[in-house]
């Protein structure tokens, strides 16, 4: 059993950076089942006061496009300036829980002795709802942590990538030349999450044809006027650091245009109720859960088969049942 923990005293101790409490902090809204659920709330009560100042940036694209290259030089970039960073590798298909930090350690490794720097592998794998319970506070913690910039970028494909537009203020798509980018993105629906395009590995032929395929499409669906953000296209070599500089700016242009607009309050807002309706959601899953006998959903389901009551009239029973 492991000993309860002083959160406030570990909130506070994360504002001021220390890396351990933030490193606390990421394992305790990570852990599951009730007792983390528990702290989970503690924590989650304890950061509200200081949360909602980081810029939120995610980082997506196609596994080799390389995300976690163009990562660890944009971490390099912002701490060049000084800004404090944090980082949430994500990945859905992971069986590995967040201690991974000796992976972490070896994959950023130039940034590991950083104390201005937070790296931090997200496995959910096996979670409810995926990414829905942990990242959202994950970010939080970071964001407490004085983080002005958190990056969270998937590791894995598919799901992951929605959920991330869905966390992020600024979502960056990675595309390579010769890796089937341009019309499959467009097919993907990944022109219209994006709001900053990456064509990273622009040493390499194919490059310019990219950007040009880019942005033609985006010419073809863009709209017009002083409330649009244009989106812009950056060509990188990350393995070189190039073109990095460039993404900083378009980040940074980014965000003062998610405040002017007046955008950055309404995705806040849109994130905020997804998050109330997810948690909602899971308590009363796990309610039904918790109901047995006459009352429960088993009980219920005996009844309607054997003509006693109609589905309709077992769901009001049940959702009365939940909220009693
Ligand atoms: P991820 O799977 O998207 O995270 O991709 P990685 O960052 O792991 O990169 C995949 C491979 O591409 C690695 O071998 C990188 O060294 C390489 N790579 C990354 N950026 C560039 C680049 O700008 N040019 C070239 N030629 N290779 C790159």
């Amino acid at each position: 059993m492991a000993r309860r923990l002083d959160v406030p005293d570990l909130v506070e101790r994360a504002r001021r950076g220390e890396p351990l409490a933030v490193g606390r902090l990421l394992s305790l809204v990570e852990s599951d089942g009730p007792a983390g659920r528990e702290q989970l709330r503690e924590v989650a009560a304890a950061l509200a006061p200081h949360a909602g100042r980081a810029h939120v940036v995610g980082l997506t694209g196609p596994p080799g496009v390389g995300k976690s290259t163009t990562t660890s030089a944009l971490v390099g970039a912002l701490r060049a300036q000084g800004r404090r960073v944090g980082v949430l590798a994500v990945d859905p298909s992971s069986p590995f829980s967040g201690g991974a930090l000796l992976g972490d350690r070896v994959r950023m490794g130039e940034h590991a002795t950083d104390d201005g720097v937070f790296i931090r592998s997200m496995a959910t794998r096996g979670h409810l709802g995926g990414l829905a319970w942990s990242t959202p506070q994950a970010l939080r913690v970071l964001d407490a942590a004085g983080c002005e910039v958190v990056v969270i970028e998937t590791v894995g494909v598919g799901q992951s990538e929605v959920e991330v537009v869905a966390l992020a203020d600024t979502t960056v798509v990675l595309l390579a030349p010769g890796m089937g980018d341009g019309v499959q993105a467009a097919k993907a629906g990944i022109l219209e999450v994006a709001d900053v395009f990456v064509v990273n590995k622009a040493d390499r032929d194919g490059a310019a044809q990219t950007v040009r395929d880019l942005t033609h499409m985006l010419a073809l669906g863009g709209s017009v006027g002083p409330q649009v953000w244009r989106k812009p296209v950056v060509r990188t070599v990350a393995a070189r650091g190039e073109g990095i500089d460039d993404l900083v700016a378009a980040l940074d242009s980014h965000r003062a245009w998610l405040d002017s607009s007046g955008e950055r309050e309404r995705r806040r807002l849109a994130r905020a109720e997804a998050e109330i309706e997810a948690i909602t959601l899971d308590r009363i899953r796990s309610r039904i859960g918790d109901l047995r006998g006459s009352s429960g959903l088993s009980g219920l389901a005996k009844r309607v088969v054997a003509g006693d009551l109609d589905p309709y009239r077992a769901a009001d029973e049940l959702a009365g049942n939940v909220g009693s």
